[in-house]
């Protein structure tokens, strides 16, 4: 076990005209450790962190960061990447990107299947599963039997579902107090390429019933797991993951719109994120009770959070004089967030052979013991 503190990032997007009008001294970088943030009332805030992207940071820059998380799972330690920021920041930018410039997502893969294949001493078999939670109920992204569990068909009808048609996950927590979600799909990938087809399909997924709810992906929470299971010749058996997650955007959504269906959301959305906030500041002032349970996105993240998983929060930053509110609120979170120590400990190397599905298995499969 080593005590580690979560890796704490931020990376500013470039402007953009819709962005409006940006006073760029209002963002500055003294270093590639210290971000300097003016307020509105003109004072200066300085934020010692791990590291500051600046507009020009490339998605192959920031990817360096995330390397030595995959070679910690490789090693049987779990890791948990995330992105937090408000709407247009570029949290979706920087964990999925686009075909053209892919961000974390497929870039982890890709590496993952590299590292592998470099491998000669195990056997090893990767899988992932994809989730959201949605106004604090969670659902399978890879679940496209509109509300019947795993029909092995993945796709939505032209019309898409109605969100709260989908069947919604529990999540449990097993004896030593990990957080899993329950009857989540895990499907086995065999190269990168089968990784990004699935994917592309369960992340339209996302997209198709945010639509149906008017209203862009933004305000649901995406859990993407990436799981190595990996058996070496003697029968021993170890399993590790990495969490790569685009959370809602931080926004104070209490100003977005005012029906119903809306302020529910809005308020699901601040609960989750506002109790994440109070796990960070319950951590750090060593509260007797820390409040994870008060949300299921805090009890998906507890291994990161203080628990024992390496962890990486990328906090993004958008310019623009009308984001200054914002930006300080992101900026005091990544600050408090940095101060967070985790216990990173490696999973059990177990002796005892456990049979696994070969990768080529079609289709979906569940990995044993596999968890969110
Ligand atoms: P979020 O997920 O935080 O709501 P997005 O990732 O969707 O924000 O980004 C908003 C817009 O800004 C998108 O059009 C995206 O392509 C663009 N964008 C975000 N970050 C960058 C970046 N680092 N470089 C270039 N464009 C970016
Ligand atoms: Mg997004």
């Amino acid at each position: 076990m080593r005590k580690s503190n979560i890796q704490v990032h931020v990376r500013i997007r470039p402007h953009k005209p819709s962005d409006g009008p940006w006073r760029e001294d209002s963002l500055s970088l003294p270093s590639n450790r210290t971000i300097v943030a003016i307020s509105e009332k003109g004072r200066a805030f300085t934020y010692p962190l791990s590291h500051c992207h600046d507009t020009d940071s490339t998605q192959s820059s920031v990817f360096e960061h995330v390397e030595p998380l995959l070679d910690k799972v490789l090693e049987g330690t779990n890791a948990t990447a995330f992105c937090y920021g408000v709407t247009g920041s570029g949290k979706t930018h920087t964990m999925q990107g686009t075909d053209s410039d892919p961000g974390i997502i497929p870039r982890a893969v890709q590496a993952l299947f590299d590292r592998v294949e470099e491998l000669d001493d195990r056997t090893t078999v990767i899988s992932f599963s994809f989730v959201e939670i949605l106004k604090d109920e969670v659902y399978d992204l890879q679940d496209a039997s509109n509300g019947s569990g795993n029909s092995g068909n993945r796709r939505w009808s032209n019309s898409g579902p109605k969100a709260e048609q989908r069947r919604k996950l529990d999540l449990r927590t097993d004896g030593k107090g990990n957080n899993t979600v329950a009857n989540m799909q895990t499907t086995v990938v065999s190269s990168p390429e089968e990784f990004r087809d699935l994917y592309n399909i369960a992340a339209a997924t996302r997209k198709v019933a945010s639509t149906n709810l008017n209203h862009g992906s933004s305000r649901s929470h995406a859990i993407l797991t990436l799981y190595v299971h990996m058996e070496w010749e003697d029968g021993s058996t170890q399993q590790s993951k990495i969490c790569l997650t685009d959370l809602a955007g931080s926004e104070n959504n209490n100003l977005t719109g005012n029906d119903a269906e809306r302020m529910r959301e809005s308020s699901a959305i601040n609960k989750s994120l506002s109790t994440l906030k109070t796990v960070v500041d319950a951590i750090n002032t060593n509260a007797s009770r820390i409040p994870y349970r008060d949300c299921k996105l805090t009890r998906i993240l507890q291994d990161a959070l203080g628990g024992t998983a390496a962890g990486l929060l990328i906090c993004c930053l958008a310019p623009g004089n009308k984001f200054t509110k914002d930006t300080i609120n992101t900026l005091t979170f990544a600050s408090k967030a940095s101060q967070v120590e985790n216990a990173v400990s490696t999973n059990e190397r177990t002796a005892r052979r456990v049979s696994v599905a070969p990768p080529a298995a079609r289709p979906s499969t569940a990995l044993p013991g596999a968890r969110a």
